[in-house]
């Protein structure tokens, strides 16, 4: 177990935290970063936060928190500090904490740790530009209000001037710190430039938020998205400059598209046979992956167990996870691997269960569907469907008094003419119409000994009944189609089918 960090002032277990920003609609990359603090706390028996970082008003979007929220329990992630659960450490809102952040910004100007800078965006862009021009080793902020007289600063702030507050770092040396998944990373202080902490709204950045409540609401240990590791050197120099001890700090591995090539889009791109691919976890939830399924893939995105267990449940997952075994190279995510582990999920529900879980999808796709009859024809497609998205597809001919239309040839077996699929189909009517009960067991053997006596291939016959109930070569197991559907319904299909071979033998 790794040893909490030895400072008075952290509480005695091991507090991690998701602290997303409500810019957006949840990315699936995001649920994997809260999915691994939070097995990480429950592994541990920690505590699980969850902070809204809602400072970025542009960025702000009402419908992202509930949003957020949603995902998580989705996911069946719960949290012991947060919004709607509350805890000892709150608000858990950062916009509601703004005076915490001012406190701290004016405890490091007064330290003489960080400074006012009242430089112009257009000078700040200005003399970027220049220095890519000159291609210069430092690119940013070129210190300019760094030496200011602090009580000429403080004055011209008063009188109103507009400014932001950055951090001074170190000019020379080097910043050294240890990630728990990439070991020791060290900087030159002289390639950092000097972080806003406070922007001039009075709003603090990213950066100062953060540190400042990651401290005062104890947390141990930040496992955070990758592409935050650069600012992670500042980010120490910030929490020497407050006097605090760092957390234990580790940069989960990048999610990459599933080619391996570049970053995880942040919208659907089209995968293989054009299907939209989801990346927003409401667009997985939409696509029928069940949570216990996205909950056991998601964790090997980028952690793994013994190189090659893949099929856990939610407690040997709890029960196994370790940072140590969190890879610190991206990871690609594999849409294929995902839809294969959800159907094992799918086969693996009670049929009551898999029922419950179709019937919004159905009713999503406009079928009147009841729940009675999905319960008994789970059996037929529960082998068949990798995503809850394909049941309407699958059963949809279930649900409709009449089929709608379809290519009358496809009626005609391999080998055969429509006169003698006439033939076939007219045959198996009148069996379909005799044999009793109208169920599985007796229908299998009577259409079996008709395909016998009449001397063509069981396929031969079962494809033409197949096709006038279903409307389609490709369907669910036929006796069980067959029972499910019953017998009404089932001869006027037929009935139907024979009309159709007859427009086709008339013109043929
Ligand atoms: N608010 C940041 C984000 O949403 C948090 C990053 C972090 O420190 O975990 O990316």
């Amino acid at each position: 177990m790794t040893q909490l960090p030895e400072t008075n002032s952290q509480p005695n277990t091991f507090r991690v935290r998701f602290p997303p920003s409500p810019t957006g609609l949840m990315h699936v990359g995001g649920l994997r970063s809260a999915l691994f603090n939070w097995l990480f706390a429950r592994h541990h028996g920690g505590d699980f936060i969850l902070r809204i970082e809602d400072t970025d008003r542009r960025r702000y979007e009402p419908e992202a928190l509930s949003d957020i929220l949603e995902s998580l329990r989705w996911l069946g992630m719960d949290w012991d500090d947060g919004p709607e659960v509350g805890g000892g450490y709150g608000p858990y809102f950062q916009s509601e904490r703004l005076d915490l952040y001012q406190k701290y910004a004016d405890e490091l100007i007064e330290k003489g740790a960080a400074y006012y800078c009242f430089c112009s965006p257009e000078r700040l862009a200005r003399v970027r530009e220049e220095q890519q021009r000159r291609k210069d080793e430092f690119v940013g902020y070129d210190r300019f209000c760094r030496d200011l007289e602090p009580h000429q600063a403080a004055q011209r702030v008063g009188d109103g001037e507009t400014a932001v507050v950055r951090l001074k770092m170190p000019l020379d040396g080097q910043t050294t710190f240890q990630d728990l998944i990439r070991g020791e990373i060290s900087v030159e202080n002289s390639t950092q430039d000097d972080l806003v902490l406070l922007k001039s709204d009075g709003y603090p950045t990213y950066h100062l938020a953060n540190v400042v409540d990651d401290h005062l609401m104890g947390v141990t240990h930040i496992m955070r998205a990758e592409e935050w590791i650069s600012t992670a050197p500042r980010h120490v120099q910030l929490y020497q400059a407050l006097g605090w001890q760092m957390p234990a700090i580790a940069h989960l591995p990048v999610v990459l598209d599933p080619s391996g090539k570049g970053k995880m889009s942040k919208r659907k791109k089209k995968g293989a046979g054009g299907r939209e691919l989801p990346v927003l976890v409401q667009d997985f939830r939409a696509a029928g992956y069940l949570p216990e399924a996205m909950f056991n893939f998601l964790a090997l995105v980028g952690w793994s167990y013994d190189g090659h267990t893949e099929l856990m449940t939610r407690e040997e997952i709890i029960e196994r996870f370790s940072v140590k075994h969190i890879n610190p190279a991206p990871a690609a995510f594999n849409y294929d691997k995902l839809d294969h582990m959800n159907g094992v999920y799918i086969r693996g529900l009670e049929a009551e269960d898999l029922a419950d879980r179709m019937m919004p999808f159905l009713e999503e796709a406009g079928l009147a569907a009841d729940r009675e009859t999905v319960v008994r024809l789970v059996p037929l497609v529960q082998e068949r469907m990798k995503r809850l998205d394909e049941a309407p597809g699958l059963v949809d001919f279930f649900f409709v008094e009449e089929l709608p239309d379809y290519d009358p040839k496809l009626l005609i077996p391999k080998k055969m003419d429509a006169a003698g699929a006439y033939a076939l189909l007219d045959e198996a009517r009148a069996v379909l119409e005799d044999v009793s009960p109208f169920a599985h067991d007796p229908l299998e053997p009577a259409l079996r000994e008709l395909a016998e006596t009449m001397g063509v291939k069981v396929g031969q016959l079962f494809s033409p009944i197949r096709v006038a109930v279903c409307g389609r070569t490709v369907a669910p197991p036929l006796f069980g189609t067959l029972e499910v559907l019953g017998r009404e319904r089932v001869l006027k299909r037929v009935d139907s089918g024979l009309e159709k071979l007859k427009t086709l033998e008339q013109t043929e």
